[in-house]
């Protein structure tokens, strides 16, 4: 899988994923506000069923004798006569201490044997409920063995449950399960939830929409490296023919003139020759089916011949280049000739380009442990810290204005860079802004 379809699949992700949080929290919420609701509607039901118990009994109360009254007032269920309240709070027999006379009311009914109304209870909660929901009640006695019961039996565990001693004796409890239906939630937080699903969606939707293009983007690289090989492929024959033709005049006349002529166009013709070939060689990085095909090569050679040809291709710039060889008398090394040539001239021409007239290039050859060290210092313009990386990639170009931008194509260090690690070697740089830089690669001898 490529890296930005990681990226992008990554985002998506989190998207759902902080999405989805946003959604539990809002269902959380609700879930919360209802809950709220609920604990002060099951207690104003308690109190509205009481009234209705207390209206009853005042009018049956009408029908007794007094002698019957009498006893009946004389009832209390406290045999010392005072409640603490905290305790209770704490208990949640109460929740203020006007509850205490509710509670009290309940004590007493109980003494007299008038229980709660179960469907008196139900209808009020009905009445007075926020919302229609599945629900039912069930009242205990103290050895909590169920007495009595209202409502939905096979309701399934509830998610809000209230259990309510009723008395401060603890001779009734009442308990209240109820299943909080999602369909509500949907329909109180509709708006909510259309716009982050459409945010959410659009979100996915632009990822969606990166992804296509930097895949269109990749199918027209891919397709411009493809043209790009082809049209290299194409150039490489006549340019090549061109240096023959100039190497046979040559040889056929003896006229002076026309040599240099000759040795100017054979080098004019190799130098955009090199330059086709480092752009086939940077774009042919991920194909490991071009193989190195490698001898036993001559560095010292080779640096004379760049050195030659530079010299003659800035034959209009003061200059000078100087080879320091520290290679062993014979020193060979296995490799790729063109390439390695190619990546030396590479270098020297950037130390002459990148500078003003009076440029110094020094060519360093030395032998390592491992193999060969190539090192091609210049005192040009050098090179900003913040682009010393860049500049190895293919078609980077340092931004430079004016009599600073030369020519050049943001190549060349690229394809030095791929054909040093085909041979399992390193590049690298240092560079001093206004004092020069110095490129040095190394070739591991096997
Ligand atoms: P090109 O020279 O064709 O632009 P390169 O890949 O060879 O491409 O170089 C990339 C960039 O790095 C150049 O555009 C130049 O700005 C900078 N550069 C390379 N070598 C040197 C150097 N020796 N001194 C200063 N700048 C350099």
């Amino acid at each position: 899988m490529r890296f930005n379809q990681i990226i992008a699949i990554t985002a998506a992700i989190a998207i759902v994923v902080i999405q989805s949080r946003y959604l539990m929290q809002l269902y959380g919420n609700y879930i919360q506000d209802l809950t709220a609701e609920l604990d002060r509607t099951s207690w104003i039901t308690i109190d509205k069923e009481m009234n209705y118990r207390m209206e009853s009994f005042n009018s049956m109360i009408n029908e007794f004798t007094q002698e019957q009254k009498d006893s009946i007032y004389s009832l209390s269920p406290y045999e010392e006569n005072h409640i603490n309240l905290d305790q209770s709070r704490s208990l949640g027999i109460i929740r203020t201490s006007g509850d205490s006379f509710t509670q009290t009311r309940e004590d007493n009914f109980l003494k007299m044997g008038i229980p709660m109304n179960m469907p008196i209870l139900d209808s009020i909660f009905c009445a007075l409920s926020p919302i229609e929901l599945p629900h039912r009640f069930i009242l205990y006695n103290k050895d909590m063995q169920g007495v009595d019961s209202i409502g939905e039996f096979n309701l399934k565990e509830g998610n809000y449950q209230k259990f309510q001693p009723l008395g401060f004796r603890g001779w009734q409890y009442l308990q209240l399960d109820a299943n909080i239906p999602i369909k509500n939630f949907i329909e109180t937080e509709l708006l909510g939830l259309i716009v982050s699903s459409l945010m959410m969606l659009l979100a996915l939707g632009c990822l969606l929409f990166q992804l296509t293009v930097i895949r269109r983007k990749e199918e027209e690289l891919k397709w411009r490296d493809d043209a790009t090989r082809d049209i290299i492929h194409d150039l490489k024959n006549p340019l090549t023919t061109a240096m023959t033709i100039a190497e046979g005049m040559k040889a056929l006349n003896d006229d002076a003139v026309l040599h240099e002529a000759m040795d100017y166009n054979y080098n004019k013709f190799k130098h955009v020759l090199l330059q086709v070939e480092e752009l086939k060689d940077a774009v042919s990085e991920d194909r490991p089916k071009d193989r190195l095909q490698t001898q036993q090569v001559d560095l010292l050679k080779l640096a004379q011949r760049v050195k030659e040809e530079c010299d003659l291709l800035f034959a209009d710039k003061e200059h000078s280049i100087n080879i320091v060889n520290k290679l062993p008398e014979g020193y060979r090394i296995k490799a790729n000739p063109v390439m390695v040539e190619r990546i030396m001239r590479n270098l020297v021409e950037n130390g002459l380009k990148y500078a003003e007239h009076g440029v110094r290039v020094e060519v360093r050859l030395n032998q390592t442990e491992k193999g060969a060290l190539v090192e091609v210092e210049d005192n040009g313009w050098g090179i900003a810290p913040e682009y010393q990386k860049k500049i190895f990639k293919l078609y980077y170009r340092i931004p430079l204005e004016g009599d600073y931008r030369r020519r050049g194509t943001g190549v060349g260090l690229a394809s030095a860079k791929t054909a040093v690690r085909l041979h399992r070697g390193k590049i690298w740089m240092k560079s001093e802004l206004g004092k020069g830089s110095t490129f040095s690669f190394s070739l591991p001898q096997e």
